[in-house]
């Protein structure tokens, strides 16, 4: 079907890149009139929110929030009590996709074509944002044709006065407090910053692992067991290990003040998303 109709949506995730990009279509393309999104799992890190505020601050508009209606709880039941994992990932599905399928597929249905714009960067190896077999949802990558690349993200933050999401300074990535995607330092870190949010982790896993989920939140150990002192303390020591490895890295950035909020990144082997999920982390 050929339609005249447009409707333009960004889904923010909070974290870096897609606050960049919003900013970046915000100021590069005015004339566009874009809805910006986030699909609220209700289970991010109170930072998240804080960042959206700012960013909605900046663009003057808010950010849609896509509610799935149904919470983490309900889902978890209705899978068996079985914690989702890099290999069952229903909670993107649930929590974060079919929020975002329902609504653009109420403008398509009214005859709309939809750009979704998402935050892939030059540098990065191309992972699916989101796929549809629909051609009147089309999308697309502006970092990727402009060649923005991570530290350009950097620039474009910085610039803003927006900066980076204040998690940033002990976690990598944006998304649920307990998500599976979290290194050992950050569930380490995520007690020390929020601990009623560990506690809850704690808890939801303590009920998925009596209800038999062969998954638990950190690969190869319960919370319980990572929490240990001797655990934080040997958990701890290889992170100070790897951040002394990073650091002689260093030299090869030539901004010094920039080049350590690239190890962090390196650090935790993330970059927001690698391995984990666009529409989540980026
Ligand atoms: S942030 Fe992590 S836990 Fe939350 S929906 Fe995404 S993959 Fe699942």
């Amino acid at each position: 079907m050929t339609t005249n109709l447009e409707k333009h949506v960004l889904g923010v995730s909070g974290g870096k890149d897609s606050a960049a990009l919003a900013i970046y279509m915000a100021q590069k393309h005015p004339e566009i009139d874009i809805d910006y999104f986030f699909t609220d799992t209700g289970e991010e890190l109170p930072e998240v929110y804080e960042f959206l505020t700012m960013l909605e601050g900046f663009l003057g508009k808010r950010i849609l929030r896509l509610d799935p209606h149904r919470d983490f709880r309900f889902y978890l039941r209705a899978y068996n009590n079985f914690l989702p994992s890099p290999q069952s990932r229903w909670c993107t599905q649930k929590l974060k996709l079919e929020p975002f399928r329902n609504w653009v597929n109420e403008w398509l249905n009214s005859g709309y074509k939809v750009y979704s714009y998402v935050a892939i960067r030059a540098d990065e190896d191309y992972r699916e944002g989101y796929t549809s077999n629909n051609s009147n949802l089309i999308i697309k990558l502006p970092f990727r044709e402009d060649g923005i690349d991570k530290e350009a993200v950097f620039d474009i933050l910085d610039a803003s006065g927006i900066g980076l999401p204040k998690y940033y300074d002990w976690r990598s990535r944006s998304g649920c407090t307990f998500c599976f995607f979290q290194q050992k330092i950050e569930w380490v870190r995520l007690k020390k910053h929020h601990p009623e949010a560990f506690e809850n982790a704690k808890a939801l896993e303590k009920e998925a692992t009596k209800s038999g989920s062969p998954f638990t939140w950190s690969q190869g150990e319960s919370l319980a067991m990572l929490e240990q002192e001797d655990r934080v303390k040997q958990i701890e020591e290889d992170f100070e290990k790897r951040l002394l490895r990073n650091k002689l890295k260093k030299e090869k950035y030539a901004n010094p003040l920039r080049a350590n909020l690239v190890d962090i990144d390196d650090l935790y082997n993330a970059d927001e998303g690698n391995g984990s999920c666009n529409i989540c982390h980026k």
